[in-house]
């Protein structure tokens, strides 16, 4: 009865040519393996073997003639297809073993499964390693075995898909005498087992135990004959009453997964196998990262300390008043305080009391006006802002006296020498002392203190609690001689009547000065608070787009230091990729196992930029008093946005990895 054929070669050719030479490395090849049989093919170096061999395994294409494995005809086939087939089909064994140094070696036994679509059963892989008389070792890394053990998992890996054909190129080329005869005898007991084997040997003993040799010369078959396997010194397999078979697949192999389990399976194994790659080469990693994490430090770090800062003002302007019209003379463009300009009016007590007599919905005015002066008590002098202003001002301005009282108006009435001092004031005339009740002098009058203003802190450009408030007739008629109100507030009763209210007080002012029309803009200002606030968010606004601008630069940066290090280790790594291509992973295996990383890095870099961004501000928020706030929104912007870098700057390095060929990424030195 004839066997079927397994490896069907049909008048195959491979040309190579190295300039103006043409190489026949196969030339016009016809070879028909048959199911069980052990092939040995010999020949003198250079004639032919490998490459023959990387035609059996799939690894390369000929360039005239046909190649059937198993019954299926391999002409035509896309990359993914052979990969398939491959990993279903074929097992390899090299001389170099080529085994992932970091990885143990029931790991590496259990690799083909991973791109056949099998479970990855370690279970299985682990049987297998006993099958090849590896119990102990599984755990091992290849640099903890021996050649001959390391050539073993080899051995295992090639088994673990239950291939149609074993392919060894030179298995024991490697390896003394004794592990020779192991190897060998491993070989026999699979091919006893039922598995086909094609071994490539420049050693003639070798040939001894097939029961086919074919010797080659110059790319062709010269000689191609059956003969009775005969066993070597020192085999197990010698013995003849020792008919030991490896039977592997008595229980068969596990079934094939699908969908959205081998998906996982997938992305679990590639990330596990970055973290290795990653860890393997910390600093390096460390490196490639710090342009993001820089990057996603400083926006974390400035955005945290700006929110703290918005917060903190909109506090303070809601401290304020929100229904609060601030009045003065001049112009906008000259801010508060006013005076100056083409044609400012003058404010006068008169003009105050016709605003509160004529305006509706408002609750309180207060006029006031600003100066500076030296005040003194005892042996210490402090210059400092003076407000003289109506009682009514505590209450608009949220500046009622914590500690002490506010003045009354008999007291304004009177012009009486009393006084509400900021914290900062107190700190530098009084130091630790209580100042209710002391006096103090203040241009050469004195003021008594009764009481003292909550502490309000630095707006950001000025010291809040740097000031003495006391009485506006006291301030303008016995202290500096003002005449005229420098400033008025208004405060209206809800926020609908702001615009209404604007709106009476320019055609009172207007009337009482008679100002022209084309001079109003000059004349005052009617500045609504709320104005303001809209003023500083969108400021809030440019910050920010000048911040995503800063971020997305130095995201840049850190994506290309991302790809560099994907680069080099793309070319580091080309003998492994090759290898996983010969164990039949795919084009898309190779491109996410590279991304998987590049992701892992960016995101790497992205974490510890957010960590460093929390310190920086927290740090900063305690030496400068402002509060920080991270919020989670803005962490998982910037982890998305890392990640996204990952993926784009990963992906010409996966790509490129992933369209290696196979055989030329085996033998890249
Ligand atoms: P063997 O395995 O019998 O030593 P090979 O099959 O490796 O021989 O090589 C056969 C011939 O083809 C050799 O002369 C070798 O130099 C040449 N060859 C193999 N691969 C390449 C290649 N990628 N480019 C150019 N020449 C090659």
């Amino acid at each position: 009865m004839t066997k079927p054929i397994v490896i069907n070669i049909d008048q195959v050719t491979k040309i190579f040519r190295m300039g103006d030479n043409v190489l026949r490395a196969l030339d016009n090849v016809t070879l028909q393996v048959e199911e069980g049989d052990f092939v040995a093919i010999v020949g003198p170096s250079g004639s032919g073997k490998s490459t023959l061999m990387n035609m059996i395994g799939l690894l390369d294409v000929p360039d005239t003639g046909s190649i059937s494995i198993a019954g299926h005809s391999v002409c035509g086939l896309s990359d993914d297809e052979l990969c398939g087939l491959r990993a279903d089909s074929i097992g390899f064994v090299f001389q170099q073993f080529n085994l992932l140094s970091r990885t143990s070696a029931v790991e590496n036994v259990g690799l083909p499964m991973l791109y056949s679509g099998v479970p990855y059963d370690l279970k299985w892989a682990h049987k297998i390693l006993a099958a090849v008389g590896l119990t102990t070792h599984a755990a091992h890394t290849p640099s903890q075995l021996s050649g001959g053990q390391q050539q073993r998992v080899a051995i295992a890996r090639a088994l673990v898909n239950k291939p149609h054909v074993l392919l060894a190129d030179e298995p024991t080329g490697n390896l003394d005498s004794q592990s020779e005869r192991e190897i060998l005898d491993i070989l026999v007991q699979l091919n006893r087992g039922g598995i086909t084997v094609v071994i490539v040997t420049h050693e003639q003993e070798v040939t001894q135990i097939a029961n086919r040799v074919i010797k080659m010369r110059d790319g062709k078959i010269t000689s191609d004959e059956r003969q009775t396997p005969q066993y070597l010194d020192g085999m197990k397999s010698l013995d003849q009453s020792n008919n030991a078979s490896l039977q592997l697949y008595d229980n068969g192999i596990p079934a094939k997964d699908t969908g959205s389990k081998a998906l996982l399976r997938k992305v679990k194994s590639y990330t596990s196998e970055a973290l290795r790659s990653l860890t393997s080469n910390k600093i390096r990693s460390f490196l490639s990262v710090l342009g993001i994490m820089i990057g996603v430090a400083a926006v974390i770090a400035v955005l945290g300390l700006g929110e703290g800062a918005r917060k903190t003002m909109e506090k303070e302007l809601s401290g304020l008043g929100s229904n609060l019209l601030a009045v003065y003379p001049g112009g906008s463009g000259r801010g508060m305080g006013g005076g100056g300009g083409s044609n400012p009016i003058r404010l006068f007590p008169e003009d105050i009391a016709a605003l509160k007599a004529e305006l509706e919905h408002v609750t309180e005015i207060a006029p006031r006006v600003n100066s500076k002066a030296m005040v003194q008590f005892e042996e210490k002098t402090w210059n400092t802002s003076i407000t003289g202003t109506t009682s009514d001002y505590a209450k608009l301005r949220a500046s009622m006296p914590d500690i002490g009282r506010n003045f009354t108006k008999g007291e304004d009435d009177a012009r009486a020498r009393v006084a509400i001092l900021g914290r900062t004031v107190v700190k530098n005339l009084f130091g630790d002392k209580d100042p209710i009740g002391s006096e103090f002098k203040l241009n050469r009058l004195y003021f008594q203190v009764i009481g003292l203003l909550p502490a309000k802190g630095s707006n950001g450009w000025q010291d809040q609690d740097d000031v003495i408030i006391i009485p506006l007739a006291t301030a303008m008629h016995r202290v500096f001689g003002f005449e005229n109100i420098h400033m008025v507030d208004v405060q209206v009763d809800t926020s609908e009547h702001m615009s209404d209210v604007e709106g009476q007080i320019k055609s009172i002012l207007q009337q009482r000065k008679k100002i022209p029309d084309a001079k109003m803009e000059d004349a005052f200002t009617v500045r609504n608070m709320a104005d303001i606030q809209a003023a500083i968010s969108s400021t809030n606004k440019i910050m920010s787009l000048l911040l995503s601008i800063i971020a997305s630069i130095s995201l840049l940066v850190g994506g290309i230091g991302v790809m560099n290090i994907m680069l080099v280790s793309v070319t580091e790594r080309t003998r492994e990729i090759g290898l996983r291509k010969a164990l039949g992973a795919k084009k898309s295996d190779i491109l996410s196992q590279f991304l998987v990383e590049a992701l892992l890095l960016a995101i790497l870099g992205g974490a510890l930029g957010v960590a460093v961004g929390w310190g920086i501000s927290a740090v900063a928020a305690a030496v400068t008093n402002w509060p920080f706030e991270v919020s989670p929104t803005v962490v998982a912007l910037v982890t998305g946005v890392t990640a996204l870098v990952g993926i784009i700057f990963g992906f010409w390095p996966a790509k490129k990895a992933a369209a290696l060929q196979p055989i030329q990424a085996l033998k890249y030195e």
